[in-house]
């Protein structure tokens, strides 16, 4: 086996802000101002018991949204979060985002915009960080329905050498992966690597039509994969990497309790999954925090760990 280094693939770039960072920049916009601290903020901010809705957390979300207005502030933050990244000791990052999301708000602020900013902030970052290597994922987000996806796809193809891969997120329940053929159809086509967040709140079946459907080489999640012991064996047999982030689906109620989380299971009947943080900003995770629950809360040994590590290296885009 190569030299190990630590990787992640599946790492929300615009849920990712230092709070401290997300804290200046919403009062300098004037959409925070009741927090008197940065605890005060956090307190807020951070979801940190089993959510009941999602309307709870839409706030938490669309403050990162709000502020994500110019490309200055972009390059400030993609920068950030890798020198963040870096110091919990990664090394490959994959760092997703949505253009639909970022720019939700701010209509004046285009895709290529958009992309060109988080690529300078990497590049900045990339060139003061020894063996530090990013790449960007282009998410297509369900809510925005399947013309939404066409127009990403479009975009993402116009920028096809920009991005390590494609990916698709969001409500599966309302948006379900049938809406979405064609463009992944498309997508695939001209070799896109592609991974979908699937199997989060949806079922089995949800990752049965992400792989066969729509090219997923890998799957966001992808926790009701345990329910389907036919569909472990194809992850397995394919070699289907489970991007898998205990504390965002503790936190989502995609899980009861991060005991229960299904993560030691499904790597212990030999299919690749890797560890991750999902929104940072939102649940507080790093690499190493995610690590210690597994290690701490599930059971997993020192030699599981390394293996997850190895995963997410052999399955990366980059
Ligand atoms: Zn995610």
């Amino acid at each position: 086996m190569n030299t190990l280094f630590q990787t992640e693939l599946h790492r929300h770039l615009d849920v990712s802000l230092r709070p401290s960072t997300l804290l200046e920049l919403a009062q300098k916009k004037g959409i925070e101002s009741s927090s008197t601290s940065l605890q005060s903020f956090l307190n807020k901010l951070l979801i940190r018991k089993p959510m009941r809705d999602l309307a709870e957390v839409l706030a938490s979300f669309q403050i990162c949204q709000k502020v994500l207005d110019r490309p200055e502030v972009l390059e400030r933050v993609a920068r950030e979060v890798c020198e963040d990244i870096y110091a919990e000791g990664t090394r490959r990052v994959e760092l997703r985002y949505s253009p639909s999301f970022v720019n939700e708000f701010h209509p004046e602020l285009s895709w290529k915009d958009i992309l060109s900013a988080f690529e300078s902030g990497i590049r900045e970052a990339s060139q003061k960080l020894p063996g530090f290597k990013a790449g960007l994922i282009c998410i297509i987000s369900r809510d925005y329905g399947p013309e939404g996806a066409e127009k990403t796809v479009d975009f993402f193809l116009e920028n096809r050498t920009r991005f390590v891969g494609l990916d698709l997120a969001g409500n599966e329940q309302e948006f379900p992966g049938s809406l979405f053929r064609r463009a992944f159809q498309r997508a695939k086509k001209q070799g896109a690597k592609i991974t979908i967040h699937a199997g989060e709140s949806a079922g089995p079946d949800a990752i049965w039509y992400a792989i066969e459907e729509l090219g997923a080489q890998r799957i966001g999640h992808g926790v009701s994969a345990v329910q389907d012991p036919q569909l472990l064996q194809t992850l397995r047999d394919r070699q289907i990497c489970l991007e898998m982030c205990p504390t965002s689906n503790w936190l989502t109620q995609v899980v009861p309790s991060l005991e229960a989380h299904p993560l030691p299971q499904v790597l212990r009947a030999g299919i690749p999954v890797c560890i991750n943080t999902d929104d940072p900003t939102l649940f507080a995770t790093t690499l190493p925090s995610e690590t210690r629950v597994c290690i701490e809360k599930m059971g997993l040994s020192s030699s599981e760990v390394t293996l997850t590590q190895a995963h997410a290296q052999a399955a990366s885009f980059l």
